[in-house]
């Protein structure tokens, strides 16, 4: 695997993309820590993994993200268990269920931009303050969750999307801070169909995104790659790319979209080569 002997630390880990990238981490030959604020949530998803990981690679830690001495806590765990970090995974957050400015109050906008830029902006400031010695020490890097909501409008009501955009900005400027010991960079998915939920100071923490996925389930494409995965697991090759020095050396302050196009829809259809199929031969199987 690319992540032979690496150690990590993901944030949010015990669902969702965190998930999916820690277990992709496993995979590649790194060990784990994943944190997160549900103590039973991420003792499920490592009792879920396979014997011959399960115990030697695999670690968690109960933390809130908004909490510099739990995630500082979080970090001496990981350096005591597997003896060193190499990547931080910066990635818990929530979601604003595209709450635009004309649907909330001032009051319901002022709670929900604390809560959102605290968990999603401030998580990962600290997340990133907590880990840059021990990433110092193994050369090692930081790789961001972003979103599409970095780059483009409608991902998002203006919380989130300004919350993802200082995101952007966190990249940018760590990268530079923090070179040339630790690379710093960001992956931006587009909708995946995960847990993810809304900020509990305006009643959305029980709300999930994966209800949107069932309920929009059959719509009309809004993406180039219309017929692109939305399941997390698909979303993780980036994580590695970028972990792995070997591969990814002289990389900082970028970000892989990984988000089926959103960057060249354009305003016509979704997308443009629909009829691509119609001017080639008829014998075109689609590779599984
Ligand atoms: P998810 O809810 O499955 O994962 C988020 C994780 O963060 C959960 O395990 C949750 O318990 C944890 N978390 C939330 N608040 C926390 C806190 N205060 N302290 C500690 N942990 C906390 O959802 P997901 O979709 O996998 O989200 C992961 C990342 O992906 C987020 O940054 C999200 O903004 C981003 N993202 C998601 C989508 C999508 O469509 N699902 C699209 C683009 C980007």
């Amino acid at each position: 695997g690319w992540l032979e002997g690496n150690v990590a630390l993901v944030t949010g880990g015990g669902s969702g993309l965190g998930r999916a990238v820690a277990e992709r981490y496993v995979a590649e030959g790194a060990s784990v820590v994943i944190v997160g604020h549900d103590d039973a949530q991420l003792k499920a998803t490592i009792a879920a993994q396979p014997d011959d990981v399960r115990d030697s690679r695999w670690a968690s830690y109960v933390a809130d993200v908004r909490d510099t001495d739990a995630l500082h806590a979080a970090v001496d765990a990981t350096v005591a268990r597997f003896g060193k970090l190499d990547t931080l995974v910066a990635n818990a957050g929530i979601w604003d269920f595209q709450r635009q400015l004309t649907r909330l109050s001032g009051a319901q906008l002022s709670r929900t931009f604390d809560e959102l830029f605290s968990v999603n902006v401030k998580g990962y400031l600290l997340a990133a303050e907590a880990a840059w010695r021990e990433l110092v020490k193994t050369r090692g890097c930081i790789v961001m969750t972003l979103s599409n909501a970095s780059f483009y409008t409608a991902g998002g009501g203006p919380v989130y999307t300004a919350a993802k955009h200082a995101c952007l900005g966190l990249v940018r400027e760590l990268a530079y801070e923090l070179a040339p010991r630790v690379r710093v960079n960001g992956v931006a998915p587009g909708g995946m169909n995960t847990d993810l939920r809304g900020p509990a100071a305006v009643g959305l923490e029980e709300r999930s995104i994966s209800a949107s996925f069932a309920k929009n389930a059959g719509s009309k494409a809004v993406i180039p790659l219309h017929d692109s995965s939305v399941e997390p697991a698909d979303f993780t090759a980036a994580y590695v790319l970028l972990a792995a020095r070997e591969q990814s050396g002289p990389i900082t302050g970028e970000v892989i979209s990984v988000d089926g196009g959103i960057g060249v829809r354009g305003f016509a259809s979704p997308a443009g080569g629909d009829h691509l199929l119609d001017l080639v031969s008829d014998t075109v199987t689609d590779p599984a």
